[in-house]
This record gives C-alpha cells, structure tokens and sequence, in this order.
C-alpha cells in the first residue's frame, strides 16, 4: 500500500505536467473509481470539464489537484491497494486496468507551445478512487499540505492529520497525544487521526530504527524516546523518497510506471529470518492487525 514517500514521488511527478494544465476531457471507463465521488456537488466529468489545475497537494498518503474557480474544489485520488496515476502521450495503449482517464493540455512552455497528454489513472482491485471534492479551510488555520500555500483541504482529508515531514506538524501535541494513548506505539503510529502518512513498512522501519517493540505502550515512552522516534520516522521518510518510494509488490510505479528502489534499504520490514543489519539475530514476524509486524527481537525488546 503506497504510504507518504510513494504518494509524495507521484504528487511531484504530476506537477509539472497537470500544474496550469486544462482538462479537455474526462473518460470514466470504471464506475466503481468514483465511489467517493458524491453526485450531488455534480457529475464528475462535468464538474472537470473545461476546469484548470493547480499545483497537486499532499498530506500523508492523500493526495489531491485544486481546480481553479469557484466554487473552490479539488480532485481527490485515494491510491488505496493498487492505485497508479501515470502520464501518457495520446494514443498510447495502457498496459494495466485503467478505470479513468483525463485528457488534459499543459499549460504554455518556454518555447510558447501547449502540450496534450492523457493522465490514466490505473487500478487493479478498486480500493482507490478519484474524486472531486469541495475545499474547507484547514482546522489550524496553516497552509493544507505539500504543494499548497492555501488553508484549504478538501473535505475527504479534513479529518487526517499532519504527516511528519509537513512544516506545520506540531511535535508537542503528538508527544502529548501519545501520553494519553494505551494502545501499541505502532497501532498509534498507523493512526491517520494523530499522524499521517505513515503505513506497516515504514512504522516497522522506524520502530525497528528507535530500538522500540510495536506493542510497547504509547504513554510508556519518555519524551526523549518520542523525539528519537519521530526523528527516525522522518529520516527514513527522507530515505525513501530520495530513493524513489518502495515498490515491494511492484503495485506502485511513479507517473512514468518506473519503480523504487528503497525495498533494498528496509532493515526489518519484511526480512523475516535474515539477521538484523544491527545485531545479527533474525528477524520475526508476528501478526498484527491483519498485517505483519517485523521487528528484531533482541534490539526491540518489550519494556
Ligand atoms: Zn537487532
């Protein structure tokens, strides 16, 4: 499932292409990709058609393209299991399932041509969707999230929280939310309501990184642990977007459909029975919400 540093390395390659760029046509080939879309604001290809993009934004795992005029709206993409938005010249054949597909022209390069290309948005298992979706402004007043200056956030994300590379990201308040949580850290690390972005291989990643066991209790953390912890949690964020995302069940490419290059620097998450890069004791998997957790047990021991 793509987390912050998958979706960030899509939101940056669609930016230079969608940025300015006019929607000249709108194909919905998959019914079931507009699930989240609520017909009552308007038909989604009618509500496109015609419209200008902005600047595609981010906050954790969602991602979404402000249209211009009013009244102010937004596309919302939930990528979910298996989504993919990739760029296409016109004509081109695509591969995978493609369930929507926008027919767009570049805003005016240097040169002073306008450019026409197809954004497919491809999805084997239809857990993602596209959307358009109204703009509120943000509870905290602050800019809304990577790739916006607006404090405004569609109404579908209102509700998630900061990720931890976000500007505005109030590390007190997620020390002080911790305090009050009983639950496992990685189960509050998943918690897209206190933080954002971060999904099962980047949580295995940090925990593993801050010496930590996921099921040690949140409130149980000293205050020097939360600063190592997030620390770790944004260094390997950091990581994996210079490294392109991590494609692990080769679900997620970038705009161009090439893949990442992270899975070769996970340290835990799935390396179950290799030895821990820092100890040498193998590393277990253990069932954990439907999921795995992966994790060393000698240097992630239960405290
Ligand atoms: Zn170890």
């Amino acid at each position: 499932m793509p987390e912050l540093p998958e979706v960030e390395v899509v939101r940056a390659g669609l930016a230079p292409a969608v940025s300015d760029a006019t929607i000249l046509g709108v194909e919905v080939l998959e019914p079931r990709s507009l699930k989240r879309h609520d017909p009552v604001a308007g038909e989604f290809e009618a509500l496109l058609l015609g419209r200008t993009m902005r600047t595609p934004a981010r906050r954790g795992k969602f991602l979404w393209i402000p249209l211009d005029g009013e009244p102010r709206q937004a596309i919302v993409a939930h990528l979910g299991m298996s989504g993919q938005i990739l760029l296409r010249d016109p004509g081109a054949v695509e591969a995978g399932l493609l369930r929507i597909r926008l027919h767009i022209e570049t805003a005016a390069q240097p040169d002073g041509s306008r450019r026409e290309l197809w954004v497919h948005f491809v999805d084997q298992r239809i857990f993602g969707s596209m959307a358009v979706d109204a703009l509120v402004p943000t509870a905290d007043g602050a800019a809304a999230g990577l790739g916006t200056d607006e404090a405004l956030i569609p109404t579908q994300v209102a509700h998630i929280a900061r990720d931890p590379l976000d500007p505005a990201f109030d590390d007190r308040a997620f020390a002080a939310a911790l305090g009050r949580k009983n639950t496992g850290i990685k189960r509050a690390l998943l918690d897209q309501t206190l933080v954002s972005g971060i999904g099962n291989i980047y949580a295995d990643e940090a925990l593993w990184a801050s010496r930590i066991h996921y099921e040690q209790p949140a409130s149980s953390l000293s205050p020097a642990k939360v600063r190592t912890l997030l620390s770790e949690v944004r260094h390997v964020l950091e990581k994996a977007l210079a490294e392109g995302g991590t494609s692990f069940d080769a679900q997620y490419v970038n705009v161009n459909g090439n893949s990442g290059y992270f899975a070769h620097s996970l340290n835990a998450y799935g390396q179950e029975g290799r030895p821990c890069p820092r100890c040498g004791t193998p590393i277990v998997r253990e069932k954990f919400m439907n999921r795995s957790s992966h994790f060393c047990p000698r240097c992630q021991r239960l405290r």
